[in-house]
């Protein structure tokens, strides 16, 4: 058995060594490590891919969400709606600019933001929702935007996990995830869906004039050099990442249909299995399987997670403690708030191994075992 990794980015890279090597290596001789022409090229690519006007590349995904929230002219103490159950930097990014998070509570079937939740949770001082496609699953975006439009409240999708996803809204016309918010935010982090070789990320949206300012944001606060109309940050992707995602984005749908074979083996696997809940599909959203995650019922979580480790098989819990619960926020005195869904969710859901190299074998091995454990 090949050791297991949740994520096995050196068999992926193996078999599209030459490519990226000569485009690495290309970049190395151009000497155009900062805005060479791939990022640019990479820009367009994905805008076209995604269906949306502007792709703004940056630094990383964290980055891309601060400098969608800047752009949008937020001021401190103004509420930004977001899911508890998300990885940190969705909520990171709202304290860091002295805003409000305001946490609302997710379904336990498909994981993402509950949109009644969000209707309770609308104050006059809410000036922001940023729904967060977990998993790789899209929220349920049409009831959402209906409701913030009814508000005039921008959304801003956060797209890390779920590139290459779609949603069908109810009268059939299907689009990608991260193209359907006034801006979409993206990560490149290696393990993700759409990754790099380092730290990535990227900005979109359909709007002409946001897309100049989150544009100027990215880069000093300038349009023209050495001319600072705002305070910005300094955030792009490297012309080595650009050139590496360039050729990863070509095959960013073989990658997702990868990760949909995987979930297809362990949902069969599992299906008869009462003690264990396989991810729900919901009809309006292409799953595009950044985690497999289960939840379990009546197992010892911790004590299952020790003996796949015992086996060489690995499983992560994301997350163990919600963001309402991070010591980060304590200022803002959430620890308390009743989110029932997602404190359950915190105690009984556990990944498994999901990527685009995962062979018949290897699942068979992880699901065999699996069920033993659970018994
Ligand atoms: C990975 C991730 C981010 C942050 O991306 P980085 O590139 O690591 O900064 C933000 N939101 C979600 C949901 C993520 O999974």
């Amino acid at each position: 058995m090949h050791n297991l990794q949740m994520v096995d980015l050196k068999r992926q890279y193996h078999k599209i060594k030459n490519e990226i090597d000569t485009a690495v290596l290309n970049v190395i001789e151009s000497t155009a490590f900062i805005n060479g022409p791939d990022v640019n090229h990479f820009a367009t690519e994905l805008a076209t891919y995604l269906g949306v006007k502007h792709v703004i590349p940056c630094a990383n995904g964290t980055d891309a969400l601060q400098i969608a929230l800047m752009a949008l002219g937020l001021k401190p103490g103004d509420e930004v709606i977001t899911p508890s159950y998300t990885y940190i930097a969705t909520v990171e990014v709202v304290a860091l600019l002295r805003l409000t998070p305001v946490f609302v509570d997710v379904d336990a079937d498909t994981f993402t933001m509950n949109i009644d939740s969000v209707k309770a949770a609308i104050t006059p001082k809410t000036k922001a929702i940023i729904p967060v496609h977990l998993y790789g699953q899209s929220v349920d975006m049409a009831p959402l935007l209906e409701l913030a439009k009814a508000h005039n409240i921008p959304v801003v999708e956060d797209n890390a996990q779920a590139i290459g996803g779609t949603y069908t809204f109810p009268d059939g016309h299907t689009v990608k995830t991260g193209s359907m918010g006034i801006i979409g935010c993206t990560s490149f982090f290696p393990s993700k869906n759409l990754g790099g070789y380092g730290d990535g990320g990227a900005i979109f949206t359909n709007d002409d004039a946001l897309a100049e300012t989150l544009k100027m944001i990215a880069n000093h606060g300038q349009k023209t050099r050495y001319y600072h109309e705002m305070v910005g940050c300094n955030s792009r992707l490297d012309t080595i990442q650009a050139a590496i995602l360039r050729i990863k984005l070509r095959k960013l749908d073989e990658y997702c249909t990868a990760r949909r074979v995987a979930a297809d083996y362990y949902d069969n696997a599992f299906k008869n299995n009462p003690k264990i809940v396989t991810p729900y599909r919901a009809p309006y959203s292409y799953h595009v399987f950044h985690q497999y995650t289960l939840q379990l019922k009546g197992v010892d979580r911790d004590a299952l997670q020790q003996q796949l480790a015992d086996r060489k098989i690995p499983s992560m819990i994301y997350y163990p403690v919600p963001s309402h619960k991070q010591n980060m926020l304590k200022e803002f005195n959430t620890a308390g708030l009743k989110l029932p869904v997602t404190d359950m969710l915190q105690d009984c859901v556990i990944s498994l191994p999901i990527h685009t190299e995962l062979t018949t074998e290897e699942l068979h091995f992880i699901t065999t075992n699996v069920l033993e454990l659970v018994g």
